[in-house]
């Protein structure tokens, strides 16, 4: 299984002073993937800056102007949960064409699966506001732009970060050509991903939300994936897999309070990229996230970045019937949630 890492050490320029979303939650992964000899197993992908039209494809003109005029001022605190530096603007560009970067070279058939290790991440940007250290939505602006010139129409978006992914939900709500999963701790920021959120219009069924309680475990996540993410993705057939792959449920994150380990990602990715061996070739791209404690995240990627250098389509097997041994408390949040979405999807 051919994987690309996508990283650019100008991915560390961007500074937020005293905001958890550091440098070092990237740098760091970077250098314990290379001390586990993992930069010689994956494809060096180098990032292109996304150009001001590619974010466009998600974001208006006058609220790109203002990141970049926030930048060109030196950065400073843009919002009470967003700061930047002079580098911002740059490093967004960087950290969203990362992504696209990966998708050519998974489009190409150079690899079939990639690692995006960029920041600032994305997944709480709204089209017009920055949210939660995020600027431009990474993983929403890839999936646009592989609408757009590749002509994809069912894009599955899975969202694993420990808070709900509220930017990717605002701009794919009333849409079908993306499926929106995404599993996070009920009540924290932003306080969205209400289960009962379905989507509208032709997008209702296509957005589906989990709201797990606090201190969710690997079973837990592993027990959602098989009863909800799996049958629903063999249904929707998806041609291409993103993921946004915070690291901030891991039982050591300082913000987080869920208890994910770093080979519990290891197995969530297993489960991904098995969707995507079925569907499309194993086309997946994990995207950064979330995830403030460095070596937390450091562990999680590795156990990631394994997982897919491991990874052998020829050995694809049907999702696995055996339920992970979740928590009562789990189990009657996945029961809520299959009733909501039984109307769109009846085997649930
Ligand atoms: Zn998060």
């Amino acid at each position: 299984m051919k994987t690309g890492l996508v990283y650019d050490p100008a991915y560390l320029n961007h500074d937020t002073g005293r905001f958890p979303e550091k440098a070092d939650r990237v740098s760091y992964s970077y250098s314990v993937l290379a001390d586990a000899g993992m930069l010689e197993r994956v494809v060096d992908i180098k990032p292109r800056p996304a150009t001001v039209e590619e974010i466009g494809l998600v974001h208006q003109q006058e609220y790109i102007d203002r990141i970049r005029d926030f930048s060109d001022h030196g950065g400073g605190v843009l919002a009470y949960d967003s700061a930047g530096s002079g580098a911002t603007f740059d490093t967004a560009l960087l950290s969203a064409g990362g992504v696209l970067t990966a998708l050519d070279a998974v489009m190409d058939k150079k690899i079939e699966t990639a690692f995006a290790l960029v920041r600032p991440p994305g997944h709480h940007a709204l089209p017009g506001k920055s949210m939660g250290f995020c600027f431009f939505n990474n993983v929403a602006i890839c999936a646009r732009y592989a609408a757009k010139k590749y002509g994809l129409d069912r894009i599955l978006i899975v969202d694993w970060d420990e808070h709900h992914g509220n930017g990717i939900e605002d701009v794919f709500y009333a849409e079908d050509s993306v499926l929106y999963f995404s599993v996070h701790r009920y009540g924290s920021f932003p306080d969205t991903g209400s289960a009962r959120l379905v989507g509208e219009g032709r997008g209702e069924g296509y957005n589906i939300n989990v709201p797990l309680p606090r201190k969710s475990n690997d079973d837990d996540y592993e027990y959602v994936f098989q009863r909800i993410l799996l049958p629903v993705a063999d249904a929707y057939k998806p041609e291409l897999v993103l993921v946004a792959a915070g690291m901030d449920a891991h039982v050591r994150d300082p913000i987080g309070q869920m208890k994910m380990s770093g080979s519990g990602y290891g197995r969530l990715a297993a489960a991904v990229v098995e969707i995507a061996g079925r569907h499309c070739d194993g086309s997946t791209i994990f995207v950064l996230e979330g995830g403030y404690n460095a070596r937390a995240v450091a562990e999680s990627v590795l156990a990631v970045v394994n997982t897919l250098v491991d990874w052998d389509i020829k050995k694809v097997c049907p999702a696995s019937q055996d339920p992970a041994p979740a928590r009562r408390a789990v189990r009657k949040v996945v029961d809520g949630v299959k009733q909501v979405h039984r109307r769109f999807w009846p085997f649930l």
